[in-house]
């Protein structure tokens, strides 16, 4: 089997990206990638958004997704916790992104991951990224959730910053399923 290469966290036009979404395909496409999340946020999409999803054309394998916002207590007080939900035929990815852009510390993305999954959502796996710039404190063994990089890209110096390969057939579910087994390595840009 190949590896496939991937962006599992991406902005359009849709939210607050730059691109449209045929122009962020296409710039995957041009880039040689295998497949594409597109993960609006949630706050942002317009109704047609998941009537829109699935006309896009595209060479690459497109996941629909979108970033949700999770609020999470802290200290009496709401934060909003970005959430991705990547979306297969069947199955589904959640992830924890970007604690370092909340400064989380390891003790802290433990515990924001135990508390999202009691509050019913049951995550993945863990971003080590933050737009893209490899955040390696959050690869600690620690946290138990899968350690993956995106670009969470939103405009021209987000692309290819960060990526993940993964061993699996060309298959939505089959890659998803890979990436909870472990199944794939991550690459930065120097
Ligand atoms: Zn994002």
């Amino acid at each position: 089997m190949a590896w496939l290469r991937g962006n599992l966290h991406a902005h359009t036009t849709w939210s607050d990206g730059v691109k449209s979404p045929a122009d962020l395909i296409a710039e995957y496409e041009a880039r040689g990638y295998d497949f594409l999340a597109i993960t609006d946020h949630e706050n942002l999409i317009p109704t047609s958004y998941w009537r829109s999803l699935p006309q896009l054309p595209s060479r690459l394998l497109l996941f629909h997704g979108v970033e949700l916002n999770w609020p999470v207590d802290v200290g009496g007080e709401v934060h909003e916790q970005h959430v991705g939900k990547v979306l297969g035929d069947r199955e589904t990815l959640h992830v924890l992104n970007h604690p370092a852009r909340y400064r989380l510390s390891v003790a802290g993305t433990i515990e924001r991951a135990r508390r999202i999954g009691r509050d019913g959502l049951a995550l993945d796996a863990v971003e080590v990224t933050d737009t893209g710039q490899h955040r390696p404190l959050y690869a600690s063994g620690e946290i138990p959730l899968v350690k993956i990089a995106t670009d969470d890209a939103h405009w021209s110096a987000h692309f290819a910053r960060a990526w993940i390969e993964v061993d699996a057939p060309r298959d939505r579910d089959a890659i998803i399923r890979a990436i909870r087994a472990g199944d794939f390595r991550l690459g930065f840009a120097p």
